[in-house]
């Protein structure tokens, strides 16, 4: 078998528009776009925002290669690698030439020259604008395990017809799990502020993809598009879907120092008020902290990394009320 994904994903459609969005200073981002034939609703369609969360990357480029323009009511844009130099490089979670997590480098600071800002900053001017729905693809980079799930906005900062629109999308997409989150600094948490309704979907992990995990997301995607009527599929498209839950509780614990750090639960696992789900060593051997659920939940994603900076995620966990 010498047979890539790549070689099995037919070209990009011949209405695809490549345009290049400007990073001062640094190499452009790369944007796709196909406008359908018929009029209707603008989806703006991001990934690797995480230069190592693959499932998300690989699903655009299979997904922008089977549009038909023709078929469409609306148009797609489409935006592969965000964090070009974290994808290249293979920086966990951040832009390498900051440091900085670019999902938490919004909204972006207009003056800072940090590139991450100026990413931020390109971001909100070419992708926001026009953008009547939009969703960011995270796949756990390749320090964590997680069950497949959809982050929708809830807070209160954010327009209720743009959480109902929100909510209403991801009720579409099979996605067994849809988290209710309060995040306000993240590419797609501030475009739901700004007005646009968006999800950001987490799919893959620890690095790693699979042709089944990318086949799934540009389901999911397809899903979307025909929520937003831009794609007319059939009815069956979906087949049986497992009911969608939803976690409106949700605890994320983040390392409160550097350390050497053991999770003791996995992704989907059930656990108890007082379980403990990990803990934290210095490099000395000494017990920094131990981890407990605060009350009865399951274990949405975990960090497998045994090196974690003061910060990092470890584990992250929810319960429906
Ligand atoms: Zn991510």
């Amino acid at each position: 078998m010498s047979t890539t994904l790549f070689d099995k994903i037919s070209e990009l459609p011949k209405s695809c528009i490549q345009t290049e969005i400007p990073i001062s200073g640094f190499e452009p981002i790369t944007a796709y776009t196909v406008k359908g034939k018929h009029s209707g609703k603008h989806l703006v369609i991001t990934a690797g925002v995480h230069g190592c969360e693959y499932v998300g990357i690989l699903a655009l480029y299979a997904f922008l290669s089977e549009l038909d323009a023709d078929s469409m009511h609306g148009s797609i844009t489409a935006v592969p690698i965000v964090n070009t130099s974290g994808f290249f490089t293979g920086s966990k979670q951040t832009v390498p030439e900051d440091g900085i997590n670019l999902n938490r480098a919004f909204p972006a600071d207009r003056s800072s020259t940090d590139k991450s800002a100026l990413i931020a900053r390109a971001v909100q001017k070419h992708l926001y604008k026009g953008a009547d729905f939009l969703i960011d693809l995270h796949s756990a980079d390749i320090n964590e395990k997680i069950t497949p799930l959809l982050f929708f906005p809830v807070d209160e900062i954010v327009d209720e017809s743009v959480r109902q629109k929100a909510k209403a999308a991801a009720e579409k997409i099979s996605v067994s799990l849809r988290v209710a989150s309060r995040a306000k600094n993240g590419l797609y948490s501030y475009a739901a502020i700004t007005g646009i309704p968006s999800l950001l979907l987490e799919r893959g992990g620890m690095g790693v993809w699979s042709e089944s995990e990318v086949s799934e997301c540009v389901k999911n995607l397809k899903e979307l598009a025909a929520h937003l009527s831009i794609l007319d599929l059939p009815d069956t498209y979906s087949g049986e879907k497992t009911a969608q839950r939803e976690f409106t509780k949700n605890v994320y614990d983040e390392a409160c120092d550097s350390g050497l750090w053991f999770p003791l639960v996995h992704e989907g696992q059930k656990v108890k008020k007082g379980d403990v789900l990990g803990k934290l060593y210095t490099a000395q051997k000494v017990l920094i902290k131990e981890y407990t659920a605060e009350f009865d939940a399951e274990i949405m994603y975990f960090t497998l990394s045994l090196g974690v900076s003061k910060g990092d995620p470890l584990v992250a966990y929810g319960a429906e009320s």
